[in-house]
């Protein structure tokens, strides 16, 4: 049986396009949990955990980790949660992924609500990026070592051929919501939550 409190909101996007800080902000005015892979990933690297260890190249290289691993990290997040209300941030990020998350979902009685896309130009996502790192290391804070331009076009080659085709998967189910990402922070949270309703 479906829970009406239950939430899933699914954050689509290239990278550089600004999932993280509005996924991050609806979450806190929604009481939802956000679910950053890349963030759950990049801990372990620091960490220096068994599984920071094995994904520590993949991320350098601007490459997926395996399907595998994502799935038992994403079952074990969920596991824990009653209601299911969740903000998917860098999740899925491939079709196998989306596949095993509809089939974790349905379990849990807690279908996806939508699957707002950040839409933002090519050109400008690399600078972005590279501006990202360049202010974390003005402010003297530790640069993702994924955010050099050689690497974020790579990270962008494998959303062009991995992950852009799940827009049509949750276009296909009645989710996507396209939202316009380029503008100042607050006028894209403003259309993110006009396309939410
Ligand atoms: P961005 O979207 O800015 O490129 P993320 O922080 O979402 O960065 O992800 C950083 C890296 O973590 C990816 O390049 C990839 O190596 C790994 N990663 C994160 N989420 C996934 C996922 N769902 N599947 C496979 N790899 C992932």
């Amino acid at each position: 049986m479906t829970q009406p409190r239950n939430k899933v909101v699914i954050f689509l996007g290239p990278p550089g396009a600004g999932k993280g800080t509005q996924a991050e902000r609806l979450a806190r005015e929604e009481g939802l949990t956000k679910i950053s892979t890349g963030d759950i990933l990049r801990d372990h690297v620091a960490r220096e955990t068994e599984l920071g260890q094995r994904v520590r190249p993949l991320l350098d290289a601007g490459q997926l980790v395996p399907d595998d691993i994502l799935i038992a990290l994403i079952r074990a997040y969920l596991a824990e949660m009653e209601p299911v209300r969740v903000i998917f941030d860098g999740f899925p990020r491939t079709g196998a992924q989306a596949q095993a998350l509809d089939m974790l979902l349905e379990e849990l009685g807690a279908p996806v609500t939508a699957a707002p896309l950040l839409e933002v130009p090519d050109e400008l996502l690399i600078e972005r990026i590279v501006e990202r790192g360049r202010q974390a290391a003005a402010r003297g804070e530790a640069v993702r070592s994924d955010d050099t331009e050689e690497v974020a076009r790579r990270r962008q080659q494998v959303y062009r051929e991995q992950t852009q085709p799940l827009i049509d998967y949750y276009a296909a189910r009645g989710h996507l919501r396209q939202v316009d990402g380029v503008g100042t922070m607050d006028e894209v949270y403003a259309r993110i939550r006009q396309a939410l309703g």
